[in-house]
């Protein structure tokens, strides 16, 4: 499989270089050549294969030519031994056709395990193939740290240096990330802020002698990779739910920087008959009024209780506006420029119909956040993380047939954001086992003042 960027103006990969790469030198992000398709006319017949057998299906088009199918088969059985349940993204039934896909049985209990516990030795095999290592640098405002830092812990060929603000992360989120006992971590407490620890990250990767002699790499969200790795899960979903009776499924998904939901326009894409792909906001709801509008237009970032979500630049978007615009590499291009010289565009109404087709969006504020989890742990005796509320919201509310299953991904366990679950049911969360040990045990990490000579020179220290 060949991967074009969605610019146009950078080199034709393969997928070991766009595994490496993360962005285009255009500026751009990879997207495969063609989409392949599923290579299965009636997905029920995979009802009883397991997650990983279907996990290699789905994704051996997009490796070909790099991974074999029977090392890809490998390197998947490894990545979701981690998870505690075997059917690594369990659905559970609600009722009245909705049901919850649990995303968070991975180590750090959030839905970025279930792509990076594979891309961590994906990246462990292309280095060692390469005879090449790389330095992992990051900035975390707590949660997706400790998810990078799971994925690439004790990996050959990889240093990590995760970035987050001295004091100002929560003490779960702080002991995920600083009770990891491996040499190739390395946690930085920056004195200052989450957009302190952002700019000191794009200042190291700015200096050119930094970056050439610790190859720095990061592992974001727009990394190809990821996105393939979460297809899966929504085929899964299909394989259980179709039948005779059941001609699609549609799914309502949390949304922040479209990676997740763009991996649901996959699958339908590769064949998964999708009927609508709901994208849920909370307050930062630049998708939301992109998709009833058609106008992408900046708004001010506002903090919330589904802090992952609060995003206003969605950068995977780019990947869906490229298909929109017939894979007009020039156009999609002129389009992004217009926007950030603007903060403001209008997608002509031709290319609206294959959204309006598809897509419905809403936004939720905190007290209907919080309120609906309360509903639910009434209703159902369920408790739901702050995330996974809001696409239940939204995607009640948006649902178009009661005769469709509705799927709702549910990205993080309740007790990842016990205090908003707390303030919402008036319940202690009770721990998972996998946090509730973390407590006591030795830590990790370095404080470094806000500086960039200072923690350059850290950087330089701890990985050599
Ligand atoms: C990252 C994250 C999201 C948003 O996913 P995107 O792929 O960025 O849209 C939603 N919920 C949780 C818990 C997350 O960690």
């Amino acid at each position: 499989m060949k991967y074009v960027s969605t610019r146009g103006r950078a080199p034709v990969l393969g997928f070991g270089d766009v595994l490496l790469a993360g962005l285009a030198t255009d500026g751009g992000l990879y997207v495969p050549e063609a989409w392949p398709a599923l290579g299965v006319d009636d997905l029920s017949s995979w009802a009883d294969r397991p997650y990983q057998d279907i996990a290699v299906d789905v994704m051996a088009p997009f490796v070909e030519g790099d991974v074999e199918p029977d090392e890809l088969a490998e390197l998947v059985a490894r990545a979701y031994d981690s998870f505690d349940h075997p059917d690594v993204t369990p659905l559970r039934d609600l009722g009245d056709g909705l049901w919850l896909l649990e995303l968070f049985h991975g180590p750090t209990l959030a839905f970025k395990d279930v792509a990076l516990q594979l891309v961590g030795p994906l990246f462990e095999r292309e280095l060692a193939r390469r005879d090449e290592r790389i330095t992992i640098i990051g900035a975390t405002s707590g949660d997706t740290g400790s998810a990078a830092i799971e994925a690439t812990k004790d990996r050959d060929g990889i240093e990590i240096v995760m970035l987050h603000p001295h004091g100002r992360v929560s003490e779960t989120q702080r002991l995920q990330m600083t009770t990891v006992d491996s040499a190739n971590v390395h946690n930085l407490a920056v004195e200052g802020t989450f957009d302190d620890c952002q700019d000191l990250v794009k200042a190291m990767f700015a200096d050119e002698a930094l970056r050439d002699d610790l190859h720095l790499s990061a592992v974001n969200s727009m990394n190809w990779a990821r996105l393939m790795a979460q297809v899966v899960y929504y085929v899964y979903a299909g394989s259980r739910l179709l039948a005779p009776a059941v001609p699609a499924v549609s799914f309502s998904v949390p949304s922040g920087n479209f990676g997740n939901i763009f991996s649901g326009w996959v699958a339908r894409r590769m064949g998964v008959p999708i009927a609508q792909l709901i994208c849920a906001s909370n307050r930062n709801d630049i998708l939301t009024r992109f998709f009833s509008t058609g106008v992408l237009e900046l708004g001010e970032v506002v903090a919330t209780i589904s802090p992952s979500m609060d995003i206003q630049v969605s950068s995977n978007l780019e990947r869906l506006l490229f298909e929109l615009y017939g894979r007009d590499a020039e156009a999609t291009t002129e389009l992004l420029h217009r926007f950030r010289s603007e903060g403001r565009v209008q997608l002509a109404e031709t290319r609206l119909a294959e959204v309006d087709e598809v897509f419905d969006a809403g936004e939720v504020d905190d007290d209907r956040t919080r309120a609906a989890i309360a509903d639910w742990r009434d209703r159902a005796g369920i408790v739901v993380d702050p995330h996974t509320a809001v696409g239940l919201v939204v995607g009640e509310a948006q649902r178009r047939s009661r005769d469709l299953p509705l799927v709702c991904l549910a990205t993080a366990h309740p007790a990842k954001f016990a205090d908003a679950v707390e303030a919402a049911t008036g319940e202690i969360v009770e721990l998972p086992p996998r946090l509730a040990g973390l407590k006591g045990l030795p830590e990790r990490f370095e404080v470094v003042p806000n500086d960039l000579d200072a923690v350059r020179a850290r950087v330089r220290a701890v990985t050599s």
